[in-house]
């Protein structure tokens, strides 16, 4: 029963979990047994309609057969060397071919390495300290990274943790997101050594860039010669198989990447001009290294995902799914904005319109909330926070997912 196993994580886990967004969930986490397709089955029998899938990563559902069979495959060849293999180039390959801006690429383990290593080789690129954010953008959880931070900094009203050396903190610059004249006017105050953004924000719910938003700061980084580093953790290979870079038609001096090219396994990445990714060690000065970089199981799992979005057409399927639910979503009678980019959405209650960070923690986080928990009891799980997306995947383009999808939202939508 998830309650008891509850009650022993408190015992064991700082807030009862291992990462904060897991405890959010009303009244309690439920506990995961078994994740297949669209649907996960929890320890007390129930199933739910995913739209979480694991925050990002799986864009073609649980446990893809093909994504499976790869896996087991290179299981059986071992699943660490330290040493390179032939997969990693093969990832390299395909995400070069469809992220042209990536010319060379580093394989890390998560978003939040892939961040901190394309800030540090920023730096270590312009001879300048400080980095321009955006209020609400999350680029995982190192120093950096954590100010005004969104996702589960904000859900937990820490988008400032605490612990960060205030020499840390005055080299990075906050601006609020689609405000160019701020960028622009911090470019040219300050020596600023990037400006990391994410292109379509997709951790204080979904924000879409405003037409211009991100030309613009092409252009001012470009004339200030400060690099531009897209954090395209969540929007590479989900938008277009380009990514943001693609879908916008602007591009990056650096990209990082994570969730959907590790397949659902740890990864990470950053890439970008040639030039720029040479100062890394060994051929360069900025430093970066990892016992699990470019492990082979996250790189097989990455591939074969990236094969099954090619051959599958999966990002106008798992659109077309977003789109029927967001047309049963607008149906809701309380008021409220639904902001959706392809196949990733979010709805925010009470407010009418949400362009930045400072809008969307206007909205009626509580009303939200009551909706989640309606849903879950009809079937349906949506993320339990306000500050994150929710998904479609490959495995949710299927009648019966999208039917059991509406109508769980007809039954959920009481919430006055
Ligand atoms: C999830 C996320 C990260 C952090 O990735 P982790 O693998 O969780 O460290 C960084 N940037 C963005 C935009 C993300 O959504």
């Amino acid at each position: 029963m998830s309650s008891e196993l509850w009650k022993e994580a408190l015992r064991y886990f700082p807030g009862g979990v291992n990462s904060p967004v897991r405890a959010a969930v009303k009244p309690y986490p439920f506990y995961v047994s078994q994740g297949k397709g669209a649907y996960i089955y929890t320890e007390d029998g129930n199933s739910l309609i995913d739209y979480v899938l694991g925050y990002g990563p799986l864009i073609l559902g649980h446990a893809n057969e093909y994504v499976k069979e790869k896996v087991i495959e290179q299981i059986e060849k071992g699943w660490l060397f330290g040493i390179p293999s032939r997969v990693e180039i093969e990832l390299a390959r395909k995400i070069s071919f469809h992220m042209p801006s990536i010319e060379k690429i580093r394989f890390v383990n998560s978003g939040t390495e892939a961040t901190m290593n394309a800030i540090r080789l920023a730096r270590g690129y312009t001879k300048r300290d400080k980095i321009l954010k955006f209020n609400g953008n999350y680029h995982g959880a190192h120093d950096y990274a954590l100010v005004d931070a969104g996702s589960a900094a904000s859900e937990f009203g820490v988008p400032n943790s605490e612990g960060i050396p205030q020499e840390v903190l005055k080299t990075v610059i906050v601006c609020e997101y689609n405000d160019l004249q701020c960028v622009e006017k911090k470019l040219k105050n300050e020596d600023i050594a990037a400006v990391i953004v994410e292109p379509v924000m997709g951790n204080m719910g979904v924000i879409p860039p405003e037409k211009g938003f991100l030309k613009g700061l092409r252009e001012f980084t470009s004339t200030y010669n400060t690099l531009l580093i897209f954090d395209e953790v969540i929007t590479g290979f989900r938008l277009s198989m380009g990514g943001a870079q693609e879908y916008f038609g602007v591009s990056a001096d650096l990209t990082t990447l994570g969730k959907i090219i590790g397949g659902g396994f740890p990864i990470g990445a950053f890439g970008g001009k040639r030039e720029i990714m040479d100062m890394l060690t060994p051929s360069g000065k900025v430093f970066n290294a990892g016992t699990f970089n470019a492990n082979p199981i996250s790189m097989t799992a990455g591939l074969a995902t990236l094969e099954v979005m090619e051959r599958e057409n999966v990002i106008e399927k798992t659109t077309y799914v977003a789109e029927k639910v967001t047309e049963e979503l607008e149906r809701i009678k309380y008021p409220h904005v639904i902001n959706r980019v392809k196949n990733m959405f979010q709805i925010f209650f009470g407010v009418e319109k949400v362009s930045n960070a400072t809008e969307a923690r206007r909205a009626k986080k509580e009303v939200y909330l009551k909706f989640q928990v309606n849903l879950m009891k009809n079937g349906v799980y949506f993320p339990p926070s306000q500050f994150e997306s929710v998904f479609t995947s490959l495995a949710h383009y299927d009648d019966n997912v999208i039917s059991d999808t509406v109508l769980a939202i007809k039954k959920s939508s009481e919430l006055s």
